[in-house]
């Protein structure tokens, strides 16, 4: 039986931050319940606020019809009492910040609140579920559900089994993305990053590295890949790729070119003094770019409007 034939679920979600309240909305729109949860009331104010922006985004490009907007706000409910967010859940999908302390003290909580039948996801951009799974004392029905930002609008959710992950559960947490429009990649076995973020953090390895070694500037970096093969990621991943291009010259480069490729075991030095004063990016108002407040709504509102063009450009191209 597919989802669509079952009741929907009530769902929780475990943090209302940057990945929590976009996937809140998904999940709201797709007819679940849901109770975002943050202990944080700046966290908790700020997502309807964000979720209300996303739908008229979404209601914009054609998306997204004026009631089922409603529908989807009506379905939120914001909560900072951790119990009464995950009693009623079938599904839980923590997404607190990154740090492997303090999701397994959240997910060691989270078991002794939920049902015996619920599942719970991490949304971890890299912790390894192998090791989230030891905050567990019934492991089968955990799994990880890695989605990518803006959750709501970005259609991978890459699925991780631990060790002892109940298959039925990863074939139902499949089936509830898929019901909700999302591209659901299911792993063959846990690996810290996954697939999505080793292969992001590979490209931002050699990226700040060219930065750190004075060969480009951070601007002429992003050009590349955004003008350059950038451009044709959304439609076709590098091993098509390289098909595409000819096996036999991709491993003639590869023979030559890997053996010179940024292969530092540290973080970059740019990146850890940027941190270090403070200058962490957009929300701080500078990283290795600088981002004025209207420069940062505009750049994002920009990002989102062009993905859903994008998405509806790509639909059904295979
Ligand atoms: P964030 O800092 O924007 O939001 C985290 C939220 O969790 C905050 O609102 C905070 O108040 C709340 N929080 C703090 N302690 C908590 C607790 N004990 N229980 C529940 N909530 C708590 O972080 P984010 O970017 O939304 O990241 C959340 C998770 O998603 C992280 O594991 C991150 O690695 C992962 N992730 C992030 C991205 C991204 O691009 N930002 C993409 C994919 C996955």
């Amino acid at each position: 039986m597919s989802i669509i034939d079952k009741p929907l679920e009530q769902t929780a979600v475990l943090g209302a931050g940057t990945m929590g309240h976009g996937i809140a909305q998904l999940l709201a729109l797709a007819g679940h319940g849901v109770c975002l949860y943050d202990p944080n009331p700046e966290s908790l104010a700020n997502a309807p606020l964000q979720i209300q922006a996303s739908l008229e985004a979404f209601m914009d490009a054609g998306m997204v019809e004026l009631q089922d907007a409603e529908n989807c706000l009506d379905r939120i409910e914001l909560s900072a009492d951790l119990g009464a967010s995950c009693q009623d859940a079938g599904l839980i999908i923590e997404a607190a910040p990154e740090n492997l302390g303090l999701k397994l003290k959240l997910l060691s909580e989270v078991e002794a609140l939920v049902a015996k039948d619920a599942v719970i996801c991490s949304n971890t951009s890299a912790i390894s579920i192998t090791e989230l799974c030891k905050a567990l004392n019934d492991s089968t029905r955990f799994l990880g559900t890695h989605f990518w930002n803006p959750a709501q609008v970005i259609p991978c959710v890459e699925l991780i089994p631990g060790p002892d992950t109940d298959p039925k559960h990863m074939d139902r947490v499949g089936e509830i993305m898929t019901h909700a429009g999302k591209e659901p990649v299911r792993l063959n076995r846990d690996i810290p990053g996954f697939l999505g973020n080793r292969l992001q953090h590979a490209l931002q390895r050699e990226a700040m590295s060219l930065v750190d070694n004075g060969v480009a500037s951070p601007e002429d970096v992003d050009r590349v890949v955004r003008y350059g093969f950038g451009l044709r990621l959304a439609l076709m991943g590098p091993i098509e790729r390289a098909d595409l291009g000819g096996l036999d010259t991709t491993l003639a480069v590869q023979s030559y070119l890997i053996p010179k490729l940024a292969d530092n075991l540290e973080p970059s030095p740019k990146l850890s003094a940027l941190v270090k004063e403070g200058k962490v990016g957009a929300k701080a108002g500078q990283g290795f770019y600088e981002w004025p407040t209207e420069k940062l709504l505009d750049r994002t509102a920009q990002r989102d409007r062009l993905l859903l063009e994008l998405l509806k450009l790509t639909k059904g191209t295979g």
